[in-house]
């Protein structure tokens, strides 16, 4: 049983303790939205050039801290040193585009008869984040920084297991010069901090990412209050191999391993052309066993740990020890290791072939045609990333329009860019983050019409 009023960090490679944090209380997130709000009047207030250049001295802030942020997500989160420096960097990248974003939050003028109509787009006013642990400083960064830089405040509640990174990014801002209370993170549990902040009358949106069923009880939470949710969900995204692929690119493992395969967008489902099936399991086998999988803060790993002892079980329920399978190695603990796997006996229809496991297991299907390929892509729940690998350029046209998720790649495993669109299709989601659109979402758009045919005489 967790203490409701404190949060131990432990160091998933080696289940030490890293630090203990106090956990916010209801009526700590209530203070903190209180504030919020006055500070926020103030924050909209500025001019979008004045918020511009605060977030870019916080980009700068965080730059000069990079390798600190990164050695404190090796520590919490257990992320190989490599990703975790992309991650601060990430965070970094996305301060500079939200920036942008603020001195170009134009409104439109439309015409009309007798007169026009002059739009803006007016901040929320508090914007509240829920965080996940899997990915805690991009996600924080991604669901944070656009609100801020369209003159909201954010009250971010960092995932229980992973506080640290978020907490430290709240400490730069400040240092940076942002006004305080502008951008607060609050540690807590979600059945007491992340709830207060759900139901709070005074945050005017969630950004909600997590699991799909704790998604879906935050969307009934704010149905209640018609308060707005995006909610960026589960994923188990397929990866559609045609026998005229580069089969080495294709097959890379690190399209379902990276993160420990705690990726929400990871191609857990290897969708392979019948004709080079064998040939793909034997590729597969060998790239496995050569993964390496061990401490998360030596530059030559490759594979960390899984965050908690309780994804460690539930990743194992997926994988019986009799499966059929390949697998590579871990280490036996302490700390939360499973080896990479690929199950090679599941059918398209069984648990681990339809369900997020969220760690380094994959599932080897064949498919026969194009239309077998979509088929298979497609059946599933969630609908979010996705890859297609071809040299028929139509193919590969006609197969990604027709997978139903948000982000698909051509001859590529890449999904997230800052400054592109990223959301799910069916249960993976609603609303979409970052790109060009990534600061109206934070906003409300005004209309006001302007009589030019002067008061009524
Ligand atoms: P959750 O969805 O429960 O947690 C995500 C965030 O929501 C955490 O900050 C959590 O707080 C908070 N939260 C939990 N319950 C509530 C609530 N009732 N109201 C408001 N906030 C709440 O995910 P889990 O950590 O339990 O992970 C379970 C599974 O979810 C994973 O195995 C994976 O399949 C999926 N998942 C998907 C992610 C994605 O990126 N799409 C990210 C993380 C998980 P707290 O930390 O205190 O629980």
């Amino acid at each position: 049983m967790s203490d409701p009023h404190e949060l131990t960090v432990l160091n998933p490679a080696t289940e030490e303790t890293v630090a203990t944090v106090p956990a916010a209380s209801a009526e700590d997130v209530d203070t903190a939205v209180v504030r919020a709000l006055r500070a926020q009047a103030r924050w909209a207030a500025l001019a979008g050039a004045d918020r511009a250049r605060l977030l870019r001295r916080f980009a700068d802030t965080v730059d000069a801290h990079l390798e600190e942020l990164a050695q404190l997500e090796v520590r919490q989160a257990g992320h190989t040193v490599g990703n975790a420096r992309w991650e601060a960097g990430n965070a970094r990248d996305l301060l500079l585009y939200a920036a942008g974003g603020a001195e170009r939050l134009l409104g439109a003028q439309i015409p009309a008869p007798g007169g026009f109509n002059v739009t803006f787009h007016e901040p929320l006013g508090v914007v509240g984040v829920i965080a996940p642990w899997n990915f805690p400083m991009p996600i924080a960064a991604w669901g944070s920084f656009p609100a801020l830089a369209a003159g909201n405040a954010v009250v971010l509640k960092p995932a229980e297991t992973t506080p640290l990174t978020a907490l430290r990014l709240a400490g730069l801002a400040l240092e940076a010069g942002l006004p305080e209370h502008v951008f607060q993170v609050l540690p807590g549990h979600g059945h007491t901090a992340g709830r207060a902040l759900v139901d709070h009358p005074d945050v005017a949106k969630i950004v909600f990412t997590g699991s799909t069923s704790t998604g879906r009880e935050v969307m009934e939470r704010c149905a209640r209050l018609v308060k707005p949710v995006t909610l960026e969900l589960g994923g188990k995204s397929p990866n559609v191999v045609f026998a005229d692929a580069d089969l080495a690119a294709a097959l890379d493992p690190f399209s379902f391993l990276d993160n420990s395969g705690q990726d929400c967008c990871a191609r857990t489902r290897v969708l392979v052309q019948e004709s080079v099936f064998e040939e793909a399991r034997a590729f597969l086998a060998e790239a496995l066993a050569a993964v390496v999988v061990g401490d998360p803060a030596d530059d030559k790993t490759q594979m960390g740990p899984l965050i908690s002892r309780q994804q460690l079980d539930r990743v194992r329920s997926y994988v019986p020890e009799d499966a059929p399978a390949l697998r590579g190695t871990a280490p036996e603990g302490p700390g939360f290791w499973f080896p990479p796997t690929v199950l090679t006996g599941e059918r398209p229809d069984g648990r681990a072939a339809r369900e997020e496991i969220f760690g380094p297991v994959a599932v080897l299907l064949p498919f026969a045609d194009e239309a077998d390929a979509v088929r298979l892509a497609n059946d599933t729940p969630y609908g979010l990333s996705g890859s297609v690998w071809t040299r028929d350029l139509g193919r590969a046209l006609r197969v990604s329009r027709a997978v139903r998720a948000g982000n698909l790649s051509v001859n590529s495993h890449s999904s997230v860019r800052y400054w592109t669109p990223f959301g799910g299709f069916k249960q993976s989601g609603l609303g979409r983050e970052l790109g060009p659109d990534a600061l109206t979402a934070f906003t409300e758009t005004k209309n006001v019409f302007i009589s030019t045919e002067g008061p009524a005489q």
